[in-house]
């Protein structure tokens, strides 16, 4: 089923699930116990985040480097193909420009049509490391707007219209490059102008951030869902890293809160968290969508108190 048929169908407000593809080594069987207990709380999809290849340099005996390129996780289809055959959920893959030509992402979606899968999420992705802005594959995507034209041209040219139901992410802290949140909005609007159907946000710690964001998306004239983005943090040392890494403010009674208590930083973050979701269901939001992160534990506990 389409995540857009989901989020329309009439009912109570839904989990849905972000989980990273696990390191090469981890058995199947592993896999599916981590999500197993999930399902107590039916979540009606669950994201497979996508990784691209990394490089190392490894040196050779007459002293050169050879560069090789090494991917540390199992791939984001081969986990959907995992998840869909064991438990009756929709999954949606991932899919980023980063790394890929045009004709790799075409047999991407040529897999994903093979395996029915219907939903996708059309990404960007990040700049490899020590790249200080991303570098857009030769033959590739430099955008996502541009990736989810690339997804509706296929489907176009192999007479499967409507194929994929295409969800991008939004980012209600602006997104770290954009000059400004206008021009972030903007590029926003070309991603569902260029066809995509929902939205999923950044993660955030402050629910009014994403109200004010979804107010200024319907200003904006972007209609479609947008579906929260929540992470419970579970340290203190999360306080500087998640920052860092996705450009988000942590508001200053949750740092109070946790520089306090640091013994308590997994109860804080994951009352902290259950609070937000408790606000967002009570606002009328179709999804709370949970990053998990390889950390189920506190989102297992939020999803027992909220759903
Ligand atoms: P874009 O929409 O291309 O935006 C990137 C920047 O370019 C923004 O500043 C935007 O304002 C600007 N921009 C957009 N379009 C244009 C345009 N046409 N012209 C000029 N400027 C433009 N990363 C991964 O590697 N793998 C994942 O699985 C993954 N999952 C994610 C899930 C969610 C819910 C979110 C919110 C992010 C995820 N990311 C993932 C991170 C994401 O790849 C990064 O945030 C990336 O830096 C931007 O991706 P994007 O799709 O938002 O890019």
């Amino acid at each position: 089923m389409r995540v857009s048929d989901l989020l329309s169908a009439p009912g109570r407000a839904f989990p849905s699930l972000e989980i990273v593809p696990p390191p090469k080594g981890m058995t199947r069987t592993e896999l599916l116990d981590g999500i197993r207990p999930f399902m107590e709380f039916s979540p009606r999809f669950i994201n497979v985040t996508c990784h691209r290849d990394e490089f190392e340099y490894r040196p050779e005996a007459d002293g050169s480097y050879t560069r090789r390129t090494v991917r540390r996780r199992i791939s984001e289809t081969a986990v959907c193909g995992a998840v869909q055959s064991e438990f009756k959920v929709e999954v949606v893959p991932h899919l980023i420009c980063g790394g890929a030509t045009a004709e790799v992402i075409e047999s991407q979606l040529y897999d994903f049509r093979f395996m029915g899968i219907g939903n996708v999420m059309a990404l960007r992705g990040d700049s490899l490391e020590g790249e200080k802005r991303f570098v857009p594959t030769k033959g590739g995507y430099a955008h996502a707007d541009e990736l989810v034209s690339a997804i509706r041209s296929f489907e176009r040219e192999t007479g499967t219209q409507g194929a994929f139901c295409i969800g991008v992410g939004g980012y209600p802290e602006k997104h770290f490059e954009a000059p400004n949140p206008e021009t972030d909005l903007e590029n926003l609007k070309r991603k569902v102008d260029a066809g995509a159907d929902y939205i999923i946000t950044q993660m955030f710690f402050d629910n009014r951030v994403y109200y004010d964001f979804v107010a200024r998306c319907r200003a904006a004239g972007i209609t479609v869902p947008v579906i929260p983005g929540l992470k419970p943090i579970s340290s203190l040392r999360q306080v500087a890293l998640l920052p860092e890494t996705f450009s988000i403010d942590i508001p200053v009674e949750l740092t109070d809160e946790l520089s306090a208590s640091p013994e308590r930083a997994y109860e804080i973050g994951r009352e902290w968290c259950g609070n937000q979701c408790r606000d967002l269901l009570a606002h009328g939001v179709p999804a709370v969508h949970f990053f998990t992160m390889g950390r189920p534990d506190n989102i297992l506990e939020i999803l027992r108190a909220c759903f």
